[in-house]
């Protein structure tokens, strides 16, 4: 009797302990990938209006902003199946803007566009802008707008971790090397690099699972996205050798809409300075174990 109130009473105190872990309490283990706990909150700014902007005007008879995003990109834009949620550090970005241009970031509806994708969903209004590891360059400032750029990336390499020789782009004569088709990465060692066999896919984490299971030699894109997939699997992957360009991320918004461009800037600015665009770092790319660099200067080009 005596000795069951005993066990009773240390099953009692062990979930107590195992609550207040849960709650985060000291002593509590670091928990992977983004905490809510860390993440900033936006204050929705209240009375702003925007009439130079059909995007914004337009969002505003919808009752909400809809965001074009990537989905299977860990730590920069992720799409939880079983909850619809997206997560990262492109979607902290995409919330602290809504929160500026008056709309409760809760309401954003994502849509999920393919590298490939991002000038046609922005020239035929399916999205009112996107963030989504988005390179800035004058070849695509000829069809969308760009506000930022909002964080400076540089193409890199994943590999098996077993793999041996393959240390820049300069030893990809001959191999397998996968990227997302209309991605700059693919583009570069397309005219760059042509000895490589370039294979292209839609998304990255296909050009991953292909890697995964010997069909190609190496997977090729920004440092960004393929630290998050090392880090999904770092028994498995590595980045090899040192990023061999700058990918600067910008906000594509439709190209005529410079009223919009001009307000997601000065946004940007804003959240850079009252430190909301650090604490979303930490809580999502940082995570990958690089501290927080500082961001890139803005570029307010003007309209053309
Ligand atoms: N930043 C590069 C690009 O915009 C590669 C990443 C991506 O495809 O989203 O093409």
């Amino acid at each position: 009797m005596h000795q069951t109130r005993t066990a009773l009473a240390a099953l009692v105190l062990t979930a107590v302990a195992l609550l207040a872990a849960a709650c985060g309490k000291s002593g509590s283990p670091p928990v992977k990938g983004p905490k809510g706990s860390q993440l900033p909150r936006y204050t929705t700014a209240t009375g702003f209006r925007l009439p130079g902007s059909a995007t914004w005007e337009k969002a505003r008879s919808r009752g909400r902003l809809v965001v074009g995003a990537k989905e299977d990109q860990p730590y920069m834009g992720e799409r939880d199946p079983a909850s619809g949620t997206y997560t990262g550090f492109d979607i902290e970005i995409a919330r602290m803007l809504s929160a500026s241009l008056g709309f409760d970031p809760k309401t954003i509806q994502f849509k999920t566009i393919s590298s490939a994708n991002r000038e046609t969903a922005l020239q035929n209004g399916q999205i009112d802008y996107y963030v989504g590891t988005y390179t800035i360059n004058a070849k695509r400032k000829q069809q969308v707008g760009f506000a930022g750029p909002y964080y400076m990336a540089g193409q890199g390499l994943l590999v098996r971790k077993d793999q041996k020789g393959i240390d820049g782009p300069g030893d990809l004569a001959g191999r397998k090397v996968c990227s997302a088709a209309g991605s700059t990465p693919y583009q570069r060692i397309q005219s760059d690099y042509p000895k490589a066999d370039l294979v292209a896919y839609d998304t990255y984490s296909v050009c991953v699972d292909n890697l995964l299971t010997y069909q190609v030699d190496a997977v090729t894109t920004d440092d960004a996205i393929l630290m998050g997939y090392a880090a999904k699997v770092p028994d498995e992957l590595k980045l090899a050798g040192r990023p061999f360009s700058q990918e600067p991320y910008g906000i594509g918004v439709p190209r005529g809409d410079t009223a919009l461009r001009f307000a997601l800037d000065d946004a940007l600015a804003a959240h850079e300075k009252n430190g909301d665009w650090k604490k979303a770092y930490d809580a999502t790319l940082g995570l990958s174990g690089v501290p927080a660099p500082k961001p890139p200067a803005i570029d307010r080009y003007p309209a053309s």
